[in-house]
């Protein structure tokens, strides 16, 4: 069942997104060769209830952390470690917030500054990707139409693998909704986009081939060739006059910009 928000919910959903948009940024700050993910999880969880929030994700279904943090091959659901970072690494880090009764949820991938052009191309592509797919989630379209705007970029003009076994998805006053976004698909099939309708949108691409595999901490997803994945993340509000992007990754390029050790991002859209 999908549920459709009002303006005011939506409102509200703007705030549970920035927080987390927030709460990234300030990771981004904190993030250096030589940090542990358990010590940025902890960061981040200090930083949402400081700031009023609940962290979404610790708990849910029995996952231990605030946030997802998936290192190179680990595709999505990461849980943070005390393995440190190192300048070859690229981390994938997913945010989910509950504040206001709603669910922010964004995600945003960096790399280290000893990262190989052919990552930073990843990174660069499955970044552009999320752009597509929003640029498709118009009123009237169809979820197919972001799902083949995401799959078209990342595999026929890039050659990548779009992971099947995990999509995007509703998001609300639950972490997931209908409908699913999966990443792959048919122009003009699946549901109908509806203006209250608010969708995370979420690449997971793979540099290699599509498949995954599971990590024995049940969490955990690789890709099965080993090969580095990607993964950028916004919520989106289907609205009359186009989609009306609720998370902003505008305050991580910022931060990003004055830390040296990551890589700025600049994307073509
Ligand atoms: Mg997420
Ligand atoms: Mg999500």
């Amino acid at each position: 069942m999908i549920y459709y928000k009002t303006y005011e919910e939506i409102e509200l959903m703007r705030e549970s997104n920035l927080l987390v948009s927030k709460t990234l940024a300030h990771i981004a700050g904190i993030l250096k060769v030589g940090i542990n993910g358990k010590r940025v999880d902890l960061e981040a969880e200090t930083f949402i209830r400081d700031h009023g929030g609940i962290p979404g994700f610790k708990g849910y279904r029995g996952f231990p952390s605030t946030l997802c943090m998936s290192v190179n091959d680990a595709v999505v659901h990461g849980i943070p470690t005390e393995k440190e970072f190192k300048p070859s690494d690229m981390v994938s880090i997913d945010c989910g917030v509950v504040l206001n009764g709603f669910y922010g949820d964004c995600a945003f991938s960096f790399g280290f500054y000893e990262i190989s052009d052919n990552l930073k191309k990843l990174l660069k592509v499955t970044r552009e990707s999320l752009y597509k797919g929003i640029g498709a989630a118009l009123v009237g379209n169809r979820v197919g139409d972001i799902s083949y705007a995401i799959q078209h970029y990342c595999e026929k003009v890039n050659g990548y693998g779009i992971v099947r076994e995990l999509v995007g998805h509703g998001v609300g006053k639950n972490l997931h909704e209908d409908p699913e976004i999966p990443n792959f698909g048919q122009k003009g099939k699946g549901p109908l986009l509806k203006e209250g309708i608010v969708i995370a949108i979420e690449p997971m691409v793979n540099m290699g081939s599509r498949g995954v595999k599971q990590l024995s901490d049940g969490w955990t997803i690789l890709t099965k060739d080993g090969k580095p994945s990607a993964h950028f993340e916004h919520s989106v509000a289907i609205k009359r006059d186009g989609p009306d992007i609720l998370s902003d990754h505008s305050y991580i390029d910022a931060v990003i910009k004055n830390n040296a050790e990551i890589i700025n991002i600049s994307i073509n859209c």
